[in-house]
């Protein structure tokens, strides 16, 4: 360290701010400042966290300050202006972003990357920490992803102040610069997988945590894993409950149903999801025995291949006969 910066001041708009931190990870992340190891990866994750914070937040701050506050109704301004508050949480933040500021980017306050991202950080500060770099830059490269976009559609726009706009800008240079690197470099690693993914297209799903196909729905023989960054979803019967979103137990609670039941083994883990195969529609799939199936039956809710126009499975279809 050198004394040179005692005396410099630093000014930070939320907006600058915001993206000093999502360029720092980037930065990191990209292997753009060489092969990142591991203490580069937990600062990067650090960071992103912050900017995925502070960027929502600017975007509220430009709307309404009071929105920042958890409580919106004890604003007080010379107590925002100091920082002696409590502002909300991420998700509440996109579900102000999404309800009253009615931004462009479509960001799902339940968002699976952002969550991800989140207890990362958690572990990261409260309990320590195993991984691999490529699983974190796989992991937060959807992150990335929304935030490039947040910024571009909802955040540069809004700024008026020429000089604040001219350096927004040339930290978004450095940022999609970065972003691309970090996605070439990914796509590699999934080129590299290749021989492992090839020829199970049908029965490969995307993870929920990278967002890359490579999940293989193997049969049952081992708990489901993530080949690129490595997250575990145990049976196949939890996975599909992972994928919807939910959990058996919550679903029952809720008074909510089962999943689908499958015809081959007997498990309720069947939903629709996108494959390797069919990236832009929906297959209806066992998660335990990797089965796929034309539909589910609208009387039994067994998922199967459907008779005629009755939307019915040859089960129900034979009952309604030896009913006749
Ligand atoms: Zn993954
Ligand atoms: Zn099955
Ligand atoms: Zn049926």
């Amino acid at each position: 360290m050198t004394n040179s910066g005692q005396s410099e001041e630093f000014n930070f708009p939320a907006l600058v701010n915001g993206l000093d931190f999502l360029a720092s990870a980037v930065g990191s992340l990209s292997g753009d400042e060489g092969p990142p190891g591991p203490r580069d990866v937990k600062y990067a994750v650090l960071h992103l966290q912050a900017a995925v914070e502070t960027l929502l937040k600017a975007r509220l701050e430009i709307h309404d300050p009071r929105l920042v506050w958890t409580k919106v109704s004890a604003f007080d301004k010379r107590k925002h202006e100091a920082g002696d508050f409590n502002s909300c949480s991420v998700k509440m933040a996109l579900e102000r972003l999404h309800d009253t500021v009615q931004i462009e980017s479509a960001i799902d306050p339940e968002e699976d990357s952002l969550k991800e991202l989140g207890s990362l950080r958690n572990r990261i500060m409260h309990f320590g920490w195993r991984d691999t770099v490529v699983a974190v830059q796989a992991r937060t490269l959807p992150v990335l992803d929304l935030l490039v976009g947040f910024v571009n559609a909802d955040l540069l726009p809004y700024v008026d102040e020429p000089a604040e706009a001219w350096s927004a800008e040339q930290q978004m240079e450095q940022v999609r610069t970065g972003f691309k690197h970090l996605a070439d470099f990914i796509e590699l690693r999934m080129q590299a997988l290749h021989s492992q993914l090839a020829g199970y297209e049908l029965t490969t799903a995307a993870c929920r945590s990278c967002g890359q196909f490579a999940v293989v729905l193997d049969g049952g023989a081992y708990d489901l894993t993530c080949l690129l960054c490595g997250r575990q979803y145990g049976t196949g019967k939890d996975a599909a409950w992972e994928f919807i979103g939910s959990c058996e137990h919550i679903s029952i609670t809720e008074g909510g149903g089962g999943l689908n039941g499958c015809n081959a083994c007997g498990n309720y883990a069947v939903i629709s999801t996108p494959t390797a195969h069919s990236t832009e529609s929906e297959t209806w799939i066992c998660f335990a025995c990797g089965m796929m199936f034309d539909d589910v039956c609208e009387f039994c809710d067994q998922a199967a291949d459907l008779i005629g126009e009755m939307g019915m499975c040859s089960d129900c279809y034979e009952i309604r006969l030896d009913n006749f």
